[in-house]
């Protein structure tokens, strides 16, 4: 017997950093849009907790206790007062350290996975505060669809959306360290008053009315000079999807995948033609969002 959970990546269209609090977390205002690339995580009995990896990036991904979705199974393991003994085989389509949550997407699968497998019964009501002790975007990947979140981004409020948005994510080759560019956000903001960050109530409208023209003018990310500045190269790859008609390109969350909102999918389909060839990137990826959090298959 096996279960398997599918969890979705995430682009931030809406990242406003506080300034760094004493446990060195920075406040959010988030909106996160849970987007169509995914990672499975397949959960089999086995006599001691295993990871395996498979998918074009499975070589960058850690088979140790390191792994988010082992620390998943441990901390559901502890709390059941049960012995972590589980195969976990992760699936992996969403690019790694790319800035869209894929080390937390399996660790919002592996959490259900192993639930299901165990018969463990956690309540849902339990699932976020569990998510949040792994990290700040886990409670958004079990969650998904769209979701405002604020503290360092695990204290959610979902959100409609009344309509598809139609993105391109241009993958860079290697990743990007999120702790480095939290660093640099605060090496750039060290002579100015860093502002408590606030929801943008016209975004969230946008997103709302599935206007794809008010979401892409008031889309924006605080984190995206900070990626810059350790790899300026990406301004290249957004001035390349602007150029081919996307209405919005910016940095998804830590980078260094660089997002590019469509007006449809058509357009869509032209930017991410113009970028595979433009030389400013490793690969692209079509996908529409929203799309639901982790889903048992
Ligand atoms: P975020 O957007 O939440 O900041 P990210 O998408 O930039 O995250 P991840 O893909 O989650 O980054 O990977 C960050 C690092 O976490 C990787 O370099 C890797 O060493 C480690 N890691 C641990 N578990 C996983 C996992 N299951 N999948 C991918 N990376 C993992």
């Amino acid at each position: 017997m096996s279960v398997t959970v599918r969890v979705p990546a995430k682009v931030n269209v809406q990242l406003a950093v506080g300034p760094p609090r004493a446990d060195g977390f920075h406040d959010l205002a988030t909106v996160f849009l849970a987007v169509g690339l995914h990672d499975e995580v397949t959960a089999t009995p086995a006599d001691a907790l295993r990871i395996t990896c498979s998918g074009p990036d499975a070589a960058q991904v850690p088979l140790d206790a390191s792994n988010l979705a082992a620390r998943a199974a441990r901390l559901l393991a502890d709390r059941h007062g049960r012995a972590p003994e589980v195969h976990l085989h992760i699936a992996k389509d969403i690019p790694v350290a790319g800035g869209m949550a894929g080390g937390s997407a399996d660790a919002a699968g592996a959490l259900l996975a192993c639930d299901a497998l165990w018969g463990t019964r956690t309540p849902r009501s339990e699932l976020p505060e569990l998510c949040a002790e792994l990290g700040s975007d886990v409670p958004f990947s079990l969650l998904g669809g769209a979701a405002l979140g604020q503290g360092r981004g695990e204290r959610l409020t979902p959100l409609d959306v009344g309509g598809t948005f139609h993105w391109v994510f241009a993958v860079a080759d290697g990743g990007l360290s999120t702790p480095a560019v939290y660093r640099a956000f605060d090496r750039l903001a060290a002579d100015r008053t860093v502002p408590h960050p606030e929801p943008s109530a016209a975004l969230i409208d946008a997103l709302r009315t599935g206007d794809v023209h008010a979401l892409a003018a008031h889309i924006g990310n605080d984190l995206q000079p900070a990626a810059l500045s350790l790899r300026p190269s990406l301004a290249d790859t957004l001035a390349a999807g602007t150029a081919a008609g996307a209405l919005a390109a910016l940095v998804s969350g830590s980078g260094p995948t660089c997002a590019f909102l469509a007006a449809d999918a058509s357009s869509a389909a032209k930017v991410a033609e113009a970028l595979a060839t433009s030389g400013t990137c490793r690969t692209t990826r079509l996908a529409p969002s929203p799309t639901p959090g982790a889903t048992l298959l």
